[in-house]
């Protein structure tokens, strides 16, 4: 669906958005995106986990025809309830693009039921392609429908790539921010508190995928995501620290040459950039880049060491089968567990190793599989808790 951002001006033709876990950091720097492309789209479908009281307000402001809660109460009696709701959202006939932006394993079935309903989706949750990345694909060309990543480095390979096919990649290089614990040592890192980890450097976003960005749990997912996105080999797939977060990522074709995308870090151009590709629309509220300003830019090794929670995940990518569902569903709940302050941040990681040794071997193959190897890592990691 190329082009979906083709159609400003024409107000009948503006394509539907539909925003999955509209209330989140994702969710609400989309809404601040889509009211400065008015004329292009149009906000068709909202849905939040919980909260009620925010969802009513962006239902006031944009007036959707479709508010879905999957939890909690309060809200209108029109409102939509259950997790059924983020299906139904996804997949209504006025909706041409799926914003997903929940959190979590929480937003597979969406991730499939739009491809199979031949939509865009503008993937953050790349949860759904690290537990299900076959099936994704396979929903992908069933139904016709698209993934274009949101998620910052992979929006920089995308545009890195061009019209490239992988035989002209030699590799991919993914930048790390490295997280708050970048320079501590390892009796300090034992001592790290919730709020240590919440500090990001460069970063403001969720909490669960900041707590992933301090253990590079996150950088894991972001490999297993660029090697479904992308179709590139996990032996062409490295990590690079880039402390000032301005190199996104970058792309090494066959000949040498290196290309990569630089911006400030914001999470606007990666949105509207997932809405619009391949075209670029004009938007004077993203952010503007100033390379003395940024400057200087430094990249270092990372420590495998201090932060083995990358390690095992991408070994549990190598893996397959229902291994990387293993690694995201025990990093979910141990990081659930750490931000309610039952598990120190090195049992994180540790819970993960476990975890991937004990049941990374359980088969994979279709949803169900799936889903039995997610929850027997959630219910592994809470009895160690
Ligand atoms: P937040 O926690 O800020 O927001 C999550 C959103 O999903 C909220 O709207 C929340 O609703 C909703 N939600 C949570 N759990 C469920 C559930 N079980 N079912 C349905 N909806 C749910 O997360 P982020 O916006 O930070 O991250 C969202 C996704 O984007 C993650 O996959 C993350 O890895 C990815 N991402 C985020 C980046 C960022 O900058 N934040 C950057 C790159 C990727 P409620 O508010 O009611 O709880
Ligand atoms: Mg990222």
């Amino acid at each position: 669906m190329s082009g979906v951002g083709a159609s400003a001006g024409d107000s009948s033709m503006r394509p539907g958005v539909a925003i999955l876990g509209s209330t989140g950091s994702i969710g609400t720097t989309a809404l601040r995106v889509l009211a400065r492309q008015r004329d292009r789209f149009r906000v068709v479908a909202l849905t939040a986990h919980a909260n009620a009281a925010l969802l009513a307000e962006q239902e006031a402001a944009w007036s959707p025809a479709f508010v879905g809660l999957v939890t909690g109460t309060g809200g209108r009696d029109a409102w939509a309830r259950g997790t059924d709701a983020l299906v139904e959202a996804a997949t209504r006939d006025d909706v041409d693009v799926v914003i997903n932006a929940v959190v979590g394993a929480a937003g597979l079935d969406a991730t499939l039921a739009s491809l199979e309903a031949g939509k865009r989706v503008a993937l953050a949750n790349k949860e759904s392609l690290v537990v299900a990345g076959e099936l994704v694909a396979e929903a992908a060309a069933r139904g016709g429908g698209e993934i274009v990543p949101v998620d910052s480095e992979h929006s920089a390979i995308l545009q890195c790539l061009g019209d490239h096919a992988p035989s002209d990649v030699r590799r991919l290089v993914i930048t790390a921010s490295g997280g708050p614990f970048r320079t501590w040592d390892a009796a300090r890192l034992a001592g790290a508190t919730v709020a240590d980890a919440l500090n990001h450097p460069t970063w403001s976003m969720g909490k669960k995928i900041t707590v992933d960005s301090a253990t590079l749990a996150n950088k894991a997912l972001e490999v297993i995501e660029a090697h479904f996105l992308f179709g590139v080999p996990y032996d062409r797939i490295e990590v690079v620290v880039h402390p000032q977060s301005i190199v996104h990522s970058m792309v090494e074709f066959i000949d040498g040459s290196v290309v990569a995308q630089l911006g400030v870090p914001s999470m606007e151009l990666p949105v509207l950039y997932a809405l619009t590709h391949p075209e670029r629309v004009v938007d004077s509220g993203v952010p503007r880049f100033d390379p003395v300003q940024a400057s200087p830019l430094t990249f270092e090794p990372v420590r495998h060491d201090a932060f083995p929670a990358l390690g095992f995940g991408i070994a549990a990518g190598r893996a397959g089968g229902a291994a990387p569902a293993v690694f995201n569903a025990a990093n979910e709940t141990a990081v659930a567990l750490f931000l309610e302050g039952r598990m120190t941040f090195g049992q994180i990681a540790t819970r993960i190793g476990e975890a991937l040794d004990a049941l990374g071997g359980m088969v994979g193959g279709d949803r169900i599989a799936l889903l039995a190897a997610d929850a027997a890592a959630r219910t592994f990691v809470r009895e160690r808790a």
